[in-house]
């Protein structure tokens, strides 16, 4: 059964995965999705979501392009910025589509979070442009304040564990980020609408664009389920709530879902999985707004009762971890450790 467990195929992987917990198969399976990813390094691949929007997959978050539409001045602009190291994919991405030497004429940031943001500083070693926040994501990206601190306990996948790991540290742009308006838009992207959708963050934004009900939705929502490595890796669809895991005021993350169902999006491509379109959107973001609570919440965790509150100065409370949050924390780090280590031990005696 494990003779070829450090090179399991895509079918053995979801196999092992109905068998296993994922904390032991992603062991596996993440060295298969490694190389794949590092093959595909040369040529770069990305995918379109509608007319003037394209998509890149980096590893498990995506970023957009948006191309001002004809009739408006030309242009294109970057949404997000992926994890770090990616900044050579994402150039080449916009030169493929562009042309050589092209450059944005603004990097639009869903929110802040280190998938989000990985590559921004080495983009911006290569583009001089200015970057746009909604203003509660400002003390984010300009180092005054720290993301309020995951909850791993939530979703019960690898990347809610994951998340431990990710750097919470504030950006430092200085004055190359400004302030989206949230009325008006920003003149670099004529047509479309900035919706704040706080809750995953609290200066999380989407971007709708009416004319063709194209619904960038960041974390807002995902089209698949953030939490769980296997899914993340594999693009499965299955349209979520927001990543449970850094989502840290869950009456807003609601209203955010609920206001952007509300827009009846034809298209949504979201920071986590792939492009949704048609009736398969429809029906699964009107039943995910009407059962927020049983689909996207999780049954516990450290900020299911209570929020977070930040403001423009930054992250101001964050409710304690209790003791029962601390030892189903410790519990799963124990049993992911344990995984790893009985893999390590099969991998010896069969090497
Ligand atoms: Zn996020
Ligand atoms: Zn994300």
């Amino acid at each position: 059964m494990f003779s070829s467990i450090n090179n399991l195929s895509f079918v053995e992987c979801i196999f092992y995965y109905k068998l296993l917990p994922e904390t032991i198969v992603f062991t596996s399976c993440s060295y298969k999705q490694h190389r794949s990813n590092m093959s595909k390094d040369k040529k770069v691949k990305y995918f379109q979501v509608t007319p003037g929007v394209w998509g890149m997959k980096l590893v498990f978050v995506n970023i957009f392009m948006i191309a001002n539409r004809k009739g408006f001045p030309k242009g294109w602009v970057l949404v997000d910025a992926g994890i770090k190291g990616s900044a050579d994919k994402i150039i080449a991405m916009a030169e493929s589509i562009f042309g050589k030497g092209t450059q944005p004429t603004a990097i639009v940031l869903t929110h802040g979070h280190i998938d989000h943001v990985g590559a921004l500083g080495e983009l911006l070693e290569h583009w001089n442009v200015p970057v746009y926040a909604h203003e509660l994501e400002l003390p984010y990206l300009t180092g005054k304040s720290a993301y309020p601190p995951p909850d791993p306990t939530v979703g019960g996948g690898v990347m809610s564990l994951a998340s431990l790991m990710f750097r919470r540290e504030p950006l430092d742009l200085g004055s190359r980020v400004k302030v989206i308006n949230m009325e008006e838009g920003i003149p670099e992207l004529p047509g479309w609408q900035f919706i704040h959708t706080p809750g995953h963050a609290p200066g999380h934004i989407s971007l709708f664009n009416p004319f063709n009900a194209t619904l960038i939705a960041g974390d807002a929502f995902t089209t698949t389920k953030a939490e769980s490595a296997i899914y993340v890796l594999n693009y499965f669809k299955k349209l979520s709530g927001p990543p449970m895991y850094f989502t840290t005021d869950w009456v807003a993350a609601e209203d955010s879902v609920k206001k952007l169902a509300a827009l009846e999006p034809r298209i949504a491509a979201t920071g986590h999985g792939p492009v949704m379109r048609g009736r398969e959107l429809t029906l699964a973001l009107n039943y995910l707004a009407s059962n927020f609570e049983r689909e996207a919440m999780p049954s516990g965790g450290r900020y299911v009762d209570h929020p977070i509150i930040a403001d423009k100065e930054g992250t101001k409370y964050v409710p304690p971890f209790g003791v029962t949050h601390k030892f189903k924390a410790f519990a799963l780090l124990v049993g992911a450790a344990a995984g790893f280590m009985a893999i390590r031990q099969v991998q010896k005696v069969l090497s």
